[in-house]
C-alpha cells in the first residue's frame, strides 16, 4: 500500500512535460529546425562569467573537505552576510544575516513557508491567478486549503475586491509572484500598496497577521526600465522566497533562500517554524559549493540582452499578426489569449499541425490563454513565426 495522495501526484500528467517530451520525439524524427518548443522555463542564457570563474577558483583553492562538507542548516555566515548586504544596499532596509535561511531553490523555500504558516486544517493560503501551478499541490498536500483569486484578464494585476471577498479569519498568507510566471507582468507599486492596505485592515479585523509570501525568482529579470517593487518595503509582514535558478541561470544547482525581515510580526517564531519545516522535509544544508559561489556573486546580475531581444521579437510579431498578449515587462514568458478562447484546442492544433509547442494555461488558473517561454534561441522564434501566423489565420 502507498499513500494515495502522493501516488496521484506522482502519476498526474504534466502538460508542460508532455509537450517537452513530444518536442524531443519530433526533433529526433524531423530535426531541431522543424520544432518550435516554447514549453519549458529553463534559462537559455549562460550563468554570468563570474559564477563559473568563482566555481573554478573555489574548487582549486578551498580545502576540499570543508568545501564538500555540511554547513549549518540556514547556511554559512559569509554567504548570508553577502546577500543581506546586497539586499540592504539595493532596497534601503536593515537586513541581518540571521534573517536569511538558505534553501535548495525556491520550491523548498515555498514549501517550508507554507508549512510554517499552516496552523491547522482550516488554514488557508491564497494565490493570485495566473499562478505557478506547483502552488496548488504545495498547499493542498501540506494540509492547508488552496484559495484561488480569479485573474484580472485585462492588465493581469491583482483584483483587490476579489481578494477581499475571499479573505476569511483562516487566511494565513497570500502568495505574490512578480515578475509573474506565466503572465510576465510586474505588479505595480500602486497595486501592491492597495494589497498592503487591504491586508493591514483585514489583519487588524481578524487579530492576526496575514502574510505576503513574495515568490521572487524573476526579481532581476525585468525590461524596459521597469522597476520591481521590493514588497517588504511596502508591507512589513512579507516573507521573501528567492531563487538563483533564473537570475543566475543555475536551476540545476538548487540554491535560493527565505528572508524573514526582523520587522515582520512574530518574525522569530516564523523563522524558527521555517527551520523546523525544512528539517522535516529532509533539509540538511544547501550545497556548500553553491553557498560559496553566492558569497562571491551576490551582487551579480544577469545580462538580459538576449531575453529582451526575444521578448521584443515575439511580442511585436504576435501583436502584428492580431494576437492579444499581456504586456511582458519581466520574467521570460509571453501570455497570449487563444484566438477563439479555447487554449487547449489551440495548443493541440499548433502541436499536431506545426510542431509549435505552447502551454495552455488551465493549470495556471487562467483558461483561454497560453504561455510561451521565450528563453529559447532567437533563431527558433524567427523560424516559428509562420506557424503562429498560420494558426491565427486558421481561426479567421
Ligand atoms: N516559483 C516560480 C514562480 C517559478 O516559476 C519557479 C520555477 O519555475 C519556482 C518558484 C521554483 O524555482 P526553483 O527552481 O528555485 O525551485
Amino acid at each position: 500500500m502507498v499513500n494515495q495522495e502522493y501516488y496521484n501526484l506522482g502519476t498526474a500528467p504534466s502538460v508542460i512535460r508532455a509537450l517537452f517530451a513530444y518536442g524531443l520525439e519530433q526533433t529526433a524524427k524531423l530535426g531541431a529546425d522543424k520544432v518550435y518548443d516554447y514549453s519549458l522555463g529553463n534559462p537559455s542564457i549562460p550563468a554570468p562569467k563570474k559564477v563559473n570563474e568563482s566555481i573554478v577558483d573555489i574548487v582549486n583553492n578551498v580545502d576540499s573537505i570543508a568545501l564538500h562538507g555540511y554547513s549549518m542548516a540556514p547556511g554559512f555566515e559569509p554567504a548570508r552576510k553577502a546577500v543581506a548586504d546586497d539586499l540592504a544596499a539595493r532596497f534601503g532596509l536593515e537586513v541581518k544575516p540571521s534573517e536569511l535561511f538558505f534553501t535548495c531553490g525556491a520550491a523548498p523555500a515555498l514549501i517550508s513557508i507554507i508549512k510554517a504558516l499552516t496552523v491547522n486544517s482550516d488554514s488557508e493560503i491564497m494565490a493570485i491567478a495566473p499562478f505557478f501551478p506547483e502552488y496548488r499541490p504545495f498547499v493542498i498536500a501540506n494540509g492547508a486549503k488552496f484559495v484561488m483569486v480569479p485573474p484580472d484578464t485585462e492588465a493581469f494585476q491583482i483584483k483587490l475586491d476579489a481578494v477581499e471577498a475571499l479573505i476569511t479569519p483562516n487566511t494565513q498568507a497570500i502568495i505574490v509572484n512578480s515578475p509573474n510566471n506565466p503572465s510576465g507582468v510586474v505588479y505595480t507599486e500602486e497595486t501592491l500598496k492597495g494589497l498592503a492596505a487591504l491586508l493591514e485592515r483585514k489583519s487588524a479585523e481578524y487579530g492576526h497577521p496575514i502574510y505576503i509570501i513574495a515568490d521572487e525568482p524573476y526579481r532581476e529579470l525585468v525590461y524596459g526600465g521597469v522597476t520591481v517593487p521590493f514588497i517588504p518595503c511596502i508591507y512589513k509582514n512579507t516573507i521573501v522566497c528567492y531563487s538563483y535558478s533564473k537570475s543566475l541561470s543555475l536551476p540545476g544547482e538548487r540554491i535560493g533562500y527565505v528572508y524573514v525581515p526582523g520587522f515582520a510580526e512574530d518574525s522569530a517564531a516564523v523563522f524558527a517554524a521555517i527551520a523546523g519545516a525544512a528539517r522535516i522535509m529532509g533539509h540538511v544544508c544547501p550545497p556548500t559549493l553553491m553557498q560559496k559561489v553566492i558569497e562571491y556573486c551576490a551582487t551579480e546580475r544577469p545580462d538580459l540582452v538576449a531575453y529582451d531581444e526575444n521578448r521584443e521579437l515575439l511580442y511585436n510579431s504576435l501583436i502584428e499578426m492580431g494576437y492579444e498578449c499581456a504586456k511582458p515587462d519581466g520574467a521570460f514568458y509571453l501570455f497570449v489569449k487563444a484566438p477563439n478562447g479555447d487554449a487547449n484546442a489551440f495548443s493541440e492544433k499548433a502541436k499536431l499541425e506545426h510542431n509549435l509547442l505552447v502551454v495552455p494555461a488551465d493549470g495556471f488558473g487562467c483558461p483561454g490563454f497560453f504561455r510561451c517561454s521565450y528563453c529559447v534561441a532567437n533563431d527558433m522564434i524567427r523560424r516559428s513565426l509562420p506557424a503562429f501566423k498560420a494558426m491565427i489565420e486558421s481561426y479567421k
